[in-house]
């Protein structure tokens, strides 16, 4: 029998590291920024065409390469930036893997041009699926320019699976603002198919922030400043009313590189603990340094998975920094985070006079926790969730017996009224339930599903139709958004006309506003805009509802009345007459039930 193992050719070899380091355009953008940050620039250009697809060329004005370290730098485990095993825990260059180069070479149609400032001539290679083309000498700038081409030529399942040119885009944007966050020092510009997207000149940290995501956060921000022997803390926190219902505007860095760190996401989360609107996550910007020998950069390809020999320690301290830096806000004088009190602050909107604190719940309580995915099934009496029906009482302190067998037959309850269905009938509990009697029992609705699905339905039926009901707003507003909303916008803009909106490209990443779909709850124009896009962004990734749906339930969800706003006997009336003239009022258009139905068998049962 004839040996078989054989070792891999270099091609392949390196086509096969580049799975794990480049896995699309924006992954080249992130390793040749961060070669040019280790390379000492001071300016950094990139530039890409069709989400860097068919173009991504990044030029520094760096320390550029000799001849042959040009040649050496497309070599697995080439690098100048360790040279022994110790080296790994001194790390303070972005780059020691030296495996980006190599991997980007064997997916991709590559020329480097590069100069180093003490020569006269540089050097031009081309390079095309690790297979060496051409090197020469050339007159060219100081520094390092790469352009690649054709990303994954080589590798059509790759390529297949690159989302569209304005998707690659954003993923570009945010490994662009990270890179830009972290080195502010540094002038960066962004342009992509010939638009600029950033033009970012030298600055300090805060106006950096700003040049990023726009003038409105400046005023919405807050020094963060902690110093220990473990780990020093600086940078900046949100507001709380600030916060917005999906992640985009948080950010660490660990001696001035990105990380995602979970953990320590959850010890700032957590010293916000009861001052954030439900569902929100506060912007930050929290930079952290510490001794390169109590950390492990080196756990994924990437390197933005970070290991902390103190992270108990770390996570305390950055709670404790994050509570300091609040209370600079004077918001809350002398909150004590402990008790209960401190979430009936009325920090939900800053424009809306101060309301007297309402009742209080359990905003984390969800009493739909292990909610069946039905879909749009016409089925209001939803009735395994019956089970946990008597939780939503849980907190009231009335007698409750523990009981297994709440659950009642789906499909047995008679749904209809009962007797006087007037609207006297309806009870609203802690500003989020309606209660009403119906023949079977007692039917509990979801009043923020309810009015989801009824606007669902409504606007599903505006786009099939496209025949849209707008309000007109009295004064046009200009909205300046972050690029990547307004790519993404604009992507829809179609759809988002046929639903109600009246919103026209004001180019320079601005969209004005002059009408948005009637019916919806928000008053404020501008904050549906900005709550739809949130929603929008984070269906966006699921294949499996269409464009429209998206849009339809995005809408439906940041235009519906929320929870905790109290409902007067009519609009209850109206909401629930609107539920049930719906195809589908049983189930919320993302799935969760609107409707429960605690069967009057069940509450024989409990008062036997
Ligand atoms: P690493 O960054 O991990 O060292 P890379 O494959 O990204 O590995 O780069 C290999 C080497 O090429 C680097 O160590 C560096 O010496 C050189 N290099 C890459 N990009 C530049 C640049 N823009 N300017 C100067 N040198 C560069
Ligand atoms: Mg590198």
């Amino acid at each position: 029998m004839p040996d078989i193992i054989q070792l891999l050719p270099d091609s392949v070899a390196n086509q096969i590291a580049a799975g794990e380091v480049i896995q699309r355009p924006a992954s080249v953008v992130k390793e040749l920024v961060e070669n040019a940050i280790d390379a000492g620039s001071t300016s950094v250009k990139v530039i890409a065409r069709e989400g860097g697809k068919t173009l991504i060329q990044v030029i520094d004005n760096g320390c550029g390469m000799s001849e042959t370290d040009a040649r050496m730098s497309f070599e697995r485990h080439a690098t100048s930036k360790i040279r022994e095993a110790n080296d790994l825990f001194a790390i303070r260059t972005l780059g020691f893997r030296g495996e980006a180069l190599a991997s980007v070479a064997s997916v991709a149609q590559v020329t480097l041009r590069t100069r180093k400032h003490e020569n006269e001539l540089g050097s031009e290679l081309v390079i095309s699926g690790s297979a060496v083309q051409s090197q020469e000498p050339v007159s060219c700038a100081a520094g390092t320019s790469f352009t690649i081409k054709n990303l994954f030529f080589n590798v059509p399942a790759r390529r297949k699976f690159l989302k569209t040119n304005n998707a690659e885009l954003k993923h570009i944007i945010y490994e662009f603002q990270r890179i830009a966050l972290a080195n502010p020092e540094v002038e960066f510009l962004l342009e992509h198919n010939d638009t600029e997207v950033y033009n970012l000149p030298r600055s300090n940290y805060k106006q950096r922030i700003v040049h990023l995501f726009g003038k409105a956060i400046n005023q919405n921000l807050t020094n963060i400043d902690t110093d220990t022997s473990l780990v020093r803390i600086s940078g900046f926190i949100g507001k709380p009313e600030f916060a917005r219902r999906t992640p985009g505007e948080q950010f660490f860095f660990i001696n001035n590189r990105f990380m995602k760190h979970p953990y320590f996401h959850k010890a700032v989360l957590s010293a916000y603990e009861k001052i954030l609107p439900p569902e929100t996550i506060p912007s930050y910007f929290i930079y952290l340094e510490a001794d390169p020998d109590t950390i492990d950069i080196n756990i994924h390809p990437t390197k933005t998975e970070i290991k902390f020999e103190n992270e108990l320690a770390i996570f305390q301290i950055i709670i404790a920094a994050t509570r300091e830096a609040l209370g600079k806000f004077n918001l809350m004088p002398s909150i004590d985070f402990n008790t209960e009190s401190a979430m009936e602050f009325p920090l939900y909107n800053r424009d809306e006079p101060i309301r007297t604190p309402q009742i209080s719940y359990n905003k984390d309580y969800n009493p739909f926790d292990e909610e069946l995915k039905h879909g749009g099934r016409r089925d209001p009496a939803g009735g395994e969730n019956l089970k946990h029906w008597e939780k939503l009482y849980s907190n009231e302190g009335l007698p409750m017996r523990e009981t297994g067998s709440g659950s009642v037959e789906t499909g047995q309850h008679d749904l209809s009224f009962d007797q006087h269905n007037q609207k006297d009938s309806f009870i609203q509990l802690k500003n989020r339930y309606i209660l009403t009697p119906v023949k079977s029992g007692l039917m509990v609705i979801d009043q923020h599903r309810a009015h989801e699905r009824i606007l669902f339905e409504h606007f599903i039926r505006s786009l099939a139709m496209n025949y849209p009901v707008a309000q007109r707003t009295l004064f046009p507003e200009t909205i300046e958004l972050d690029p990547a909303d307004y790519m993404m916008l604009l992507e829809i803009m179609d759809d988002l006309h046929a639903i109600g909106f009246d919103l026209r490209d004001f180019g320079s990443n601005t969209v004005v506003l002059g009408g948005y779909p009637a019916d919806s709850r928000n008053e404020h124009p501008r904050e549906l805009l900005e709550a739809f896009l949130d929603h929008y962004k984070s269906t966006e990734g699921d294949i499996k509802i269409s464009v429209r749906e998206k849009i339809a339930r995005s809408l439906a969800t940041a235009g519906a009345i929320g929870y905790g706003v109290a409902l007067s006997a009519e609009s209850m009336q109206e909401l629930v007459d609107n539920l049930f003239a719906c195809e589908s009022p049983g189930y919320s258009p993302s799935g969760k039930p609107v409707v429960v139905i605690l069967g009057s068998e069940e509450l024989e049962k409990r008062f036997r």
